[in-house]
């Protein structure tokens, strides 16, 4: 391994870097057994960060494991895992798609595979993190292409008057599962991306997942000047011209670098409009080639696909003319010839005049273009109208290919063992065919309620232990140590989260209920230039504050994957009540609901799909739904209602032996209805199946 900062291993357990450095151990509960044995207070301290504890450990604990039997039982058994995971021969891609001669390109500005790699910063990124690990299961030949941002996105503190701040830290890259990514004569792969009239030079690292390797473009070197080596420190830190530049860097430079690497991709991936400038630079190298521009952008179009994620209008890039004729005067070469005909690719006017707009350059270049719900398919068909003049809205191409979570990242311990007792032994393999989970029903009421118990313990253990390290080296009051969430008691979601607190008397009420508490956490990040959403969070902080809800809400701050897991896995009822129709997909709900938690939501994004009346709530509030005070009036009723009548009359509801066994029925429902349907193994394999094969296949024939 090229990191010089890591200790000699002992020949013994050498390929333990070679573990630590393929994130496929993530996902992998004997690979992760290993690093737990290795050092559980250091695999703690670290929040799980095996590269860092390498970079720890000293050479007698080294050696002591080198001599221990049931480490080397362990590491054994993860090692062969490995190898396996890493065989590209009798995949599900092979078998179905048999193709294995060009791959798929998989374009994303933001991805969020672990914790102790920050270059995410939510929703969008866990979606492109559990797309490329479920690709690696399946065998799909993907590569990810991305950013290194050197500070990621933000942590989140909260003053004590409930303000989110905002604090940046560098990465130490040797603490990172990164290393550089290199050419065939085994030089570090730069390359140089033309900005305006100059030139940044852009450094390649890549990442390992298992079959699948992600490559994430860097602009911090010292040949840069100071403002370009800036250009990369930061997911969606800065104005429009950082902005447009980090999009020329990720589509112009994202090109280039897989050419720099020895790869022709078949399929060109752009998850959101951020990449869509891949075109550019494909169209201009066809141009090169000596093809017209128009058989250029055929050829380009026929294996080009994309993802839109937004459903309001501003929530789509778009740069004024003059800011893209500025940046993109290097890149055009031989497309200069054609310049006005690709500037009419972007240009849309979306309410606010006539700009150019990255979705639309997207939708007017992409033959397979998809929305992530079915419900966000029928809103982007008519958003999008203008774009296909005199098609009706059904015949409009934009096919719904609802999002799924990666099962085997968000799945418990804990109930992958019970799914391990009492489900076909093949379930893993076999997690998105439902026949698989109906022995769900098998499983007995008390195995199932013991462990949702324990889950919950770590919750409260994960949230104390944080509210401590506040208290100890911050000496944060006594107030924001209730607030963060000491006082809740083991035994019992952000979009509007003020939502719950509409009538505080009548949630008082709620969550003092003497026989039948409860309690909630919230947890969310607001962008930082989102104003309007550290509002809504200093409300919910005040509440927390608030002495008369008893301490039973808490504020966990920095959510992230780490946060995000406890959370999803240790609670009892994750609440979503987003404003609608703003919620494109979600997937958070899909994560609890697997881990037996369900899910209580508006009926927006997929859980207008996915509740079947028996697997969790829906909120309903009936209301115009232009007058937004009436819609959240509304909707906090309805909300109060189904927590009074049913939600924690269900939950309280116990046998002799202290089983809630109505309760239980609707987890195993959430577990049955929404792990097949809602996994990224039933995702993606439409994605290779509708959008994938068919551009692999055309590619083909055309040759
Ligand atoms: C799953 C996840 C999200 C997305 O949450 P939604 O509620 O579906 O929008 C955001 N951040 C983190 C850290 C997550 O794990």
């Amino acid at each position: 391994m090229t990191n010089p900062q890591l200790p000699q291993l002992p020949e013994r357990i050498k390929r333990l870097t070679e573990l630590a450095y393929d994130l496929w151990w993530t996902w992998n509960s004997a690979a992760r057994d290993v690093f737990r044995r290795m050092d559980y207070a250091l695999w703690r301290q670290t929040a799980h960060n095996p590269v860092l504890m390498l970079r720890n450990a000293s050479a007698d604990q080294l050696a002591i494991l080198a001599n221990d039997q049931e480490f080397l039982r362990a590491y054994d058994i993860a090692i062969d895992a490995l190898d396996r995971a890493r065989a590209a021969r009798d995949t599900w891609w092979q078998r179905e798609i048999g193709d294995q001669s060009g791959s798929i390109a998989y374009f994303s500005a933001e991805f969020a595979l672990h914790q102790s790699l920050p270059i995410y910063a939510g929703g969008l990124g866990v979606l492109a993190g559990d797309h490329c690990k479920e690709a690696s299961d399946l065998g799909l030949p993907l590569i990810g292409v991305g950013f290194m941002y050197p500070q990621g996105y933000f942590h989140q503190k909260i003053s004590p008057e409930g303000w989110q701040q905002e604090s940046y830290e560098r990465l130490n890259w040797a603490d990172a599962p990164i290393e550089p990514a290199c050419t065939s004569d085994g030089s570090n792969c730069i390359v140089p991306v033309p900005l305006g009239n100059r030139s940044v030079l852009v450094q390649v690292w890549r990442v390992r997942l298992g079959r699948v390797k992600l490559y994430l473009l860097d602009t911090d070197l010292e040949e840069n000047a100071p403002w370009d080596r800036e250009l990369s420190a930061r997911l969606y830190g800065g104005d429009r011209e950082t902005r447009i530049q980090q999009e020329i860097i990720l589509g112009v430079g994202g090109v280039r670098a897989l050419k720099a690497l020895g790869s022709t991709p078949a399929v060109w991936h752009l998850n959101e409009g951020h990449a869509a400038f891949v075109v550019l630079q494909r169209i201009r190298d066809l141009i090169e080639a000596g093809q017209t521009f128009d058989s250029a952008l055929e050829e380009v179009r026929r294996a080009t696909v994309f993802t839109t994620h937004t459903p309001v209008p501003a929530g789509h890039d778009a740069f004024p003319f003059s800011l893209v004729e500025t940046h993109l005067a290097g890149c055009w070469g031989t497309l200069g010839a054609y310049r006005d005909r690709f500037m009419q690719l972007g240009a849309y006017d979306n309410g606010s005049g006539m700009q150019f707009n990255m979705t639309a350059l997207a939708l007017r270049t992409a033959n397979g273009v998809n929305a992530v719900s079915q419900l966000h398919g029928v809103v982007t068909r008519e958003m999008w109208g203008p774009i296909w003049p005199g098609l009706a809205e059904d015949a409009r191409p934009v096919r719904s290919l609802t999002n799924g979570i990666h099962e085997p990242t968000w799945l418990s311990n804990e109930m992958a063992r019970l799914f391990d007792q009492y489900l076909p032994a093949d379930w893993r393999e076999r997690h998105d065919e439902p026949s698989v989970w109906a022995a769900v029903q098998q499983v007995p009421d008390e195995a199932l309620w013991a462990a949702r118990g324990l889950l919950r313990e770590y919750l409260f253990a994960f949230i104390r232990d944080r509210a401590r390290q506040r208290w100890r080296y911050e000496q944060v009051s006594a107030g924001r140590v209730v607030a963060a969430g000491t006082l809740l008691d083991p035994n019992t979601g952000y979009k509007r989260p003020e939502l719950i607190f509409h009538n505080a008397q009548r949630l008082q009420a709620i969550l003092n209920g003497s026989r039948r508490p409860v309690q909630i956490v919230f947890a969310g990040k607001a962008h930082p230039a989102d104003e309007t959403g550290k509002h809504h969070l200093q409300q919910v902080y005040r509440r927390a504050l608030d002495p008369a809800f008893g301490g039973r809400i808490a504020f966990v701050d920095d959510y992230d994957l780490h946060v995000a897991h406890f959370l999803v896995q240790g609670c009892d009822v994750w609440l979503n009540n987003p404003r609608k129709p703003l919620e494109a997909s979600g997937t958070s709900g899909m994560k609890a609901s697997v881990n037996g938690v369900p899910h209580l939501s508006i009926g927006d994004g997929w859980w207008a799909e996915g509740y079947t009346g028996e697997n969790g709530w829906v909120i309903e509030g009936h209301a115009p739904a232009d007058d937004h005070d009436a819609v959240d009036a509304a909707d906090a009723a309805a909300l109060y209602e189904l927590l009074e009548r049913q939600i924690v009359p269900t939950f309280y509801d116990r046998d002799e032996n202290g089983i809630p066994r109505r309760w239980l029925a609707i987890v195993r429902q959430a577990i049955v209805t929404v792990a097949p349907r809602f996994s990224a193994r039933r995702m993606v394999k439409e994605y290779a199946r509708h959008l994938y094969a068919p551009a692999v296949h055309a590619e083909k024939v055309a040759r």
